[in-house]
């Protein structure tokens, strides 16, 4: 038997970082929203008790450093299951782009082997796997708009935002995302107000969710990579009704309620960038 599973790439409406803890995380407040640009998972259970990854893309790990490897070995062993499993990852989301490509195919790898065995697992179960690989892998459990506590383990489910047209734009560099944390000096940093941004997805007031947008990050990628702030104000002077950087960066991405506006930002930035996309918000 064969199933298939979607991964659909998160961004981050909003990202404040509260603190730093002793255990060396960074203690966060995120709204998280997914968009309709997604990698593909194809399982399909082996006689022989191993775990095979492939993927299209062949710069990316396929053994255990690989987070869809991680899942199945963590899963295979709480639960003994005994299979084999192959897991074929077609990817489409850029890597280390601030996008969660290795977190929402790991969390898709959860689901995929929960379907795929018919285990029964509920949410929680998936998401203290899931924790275990990445910070991102809960609220990729999910998949839908939500609000993030914790080092990212906490995930409470809002409704979903204001549906909107999304233009994502990475510049031709790679972000790690523990670098960027361990430059963070807490001082330096602004803080957008993630319970108003809450507020304003319950209340789907577009408007309201636009005005408390941000990302701490930005105070330590951009500085970095003046490239993410020439993007942000092209998208803005192409009309975009908001312009923020995803994660740790260096993917942007606007939002725009007219298909037309965002067609401009697309035009305005293709010469600048290679990689554009033009997305929707899930629903
Ligand atoms: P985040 O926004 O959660 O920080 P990211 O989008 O910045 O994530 P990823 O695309 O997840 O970054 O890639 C980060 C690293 O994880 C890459 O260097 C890659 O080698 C590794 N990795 C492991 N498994 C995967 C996977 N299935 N897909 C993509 N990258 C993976």
């Amino acid at each position: 038997m064969e199933i298939i599973e979607k991964a659909p790439a998160k961004i981050n409406l909003g990202l404040d970082i509260l603190r730093k803890r002793e255990d060396g995380y960074h203690e966060l407040e995120m709204v998280m929203s997914s968009v309709d640009l997604a990698d593909r998972l194809t399982f399909e259970t082996l006689p022989e008790n191993k775990i095979i990854v492939e993927t299209n893309k062949a710069f990316l790990p396929i053994d255990k450093r690989n987070n869809v490897y991680q899942a199945a070995t963590i899963l295979k062993e709480r639960y003994g299951i005994q299979d084999g499993i192959k897991i074929s990852i077609d990817k489409h989301i850029p890597v280390a782009a601030g996008l969660g490509g290795g977190s929402t195919d790991c969390a898709a790898a959860l689901r995929g082997m929960n379907r795929l065995w018919q285990l029964g697992l509920s949410m929680d179960e998936l998401v203290s796997m899931g924790v275990e690989v990445g910070t991102d892998v809960p609220y990729c459990v999910y998949g839908t708009t939500s609000f993030i506590a914790g080092k990212g383990e906490i995930v409470r489910p809002l409704i979903p935002m204001p549906q909107c047209w999304v233009v994502l734009v990475k510049p031709r560099i790679s972000v790690s995302t523990r670098k960027i944390f361990q430059q963070v000096e807490m001082d330096q940093l602004s803080h957008p107000d993630m319970h108003k941004l809450s507020e304003a997805i319950l209340k789907q007031d577009y408007e309201m969710m636009l005005a408390h947008m941000g990302n701490s990050l930005e105070d330590v990628t951009i500085p970095k990579h003046p490239v993410v702030q020439q993007i942000k104000d092209r998208m803005l002077k192409y009309g975009a009704d908001a312009a923020l950087m995803s994660g740790s960066g260096p993917t942007v991405f606007a939002l725009c309620k007219k298909y037309s506006r965002a067609q401009r930002i697309v035009n305005g930035l293709k010469g600048f960038c290679d990689e554009v996309y033009l997305v929707r918000t899930l629903k």
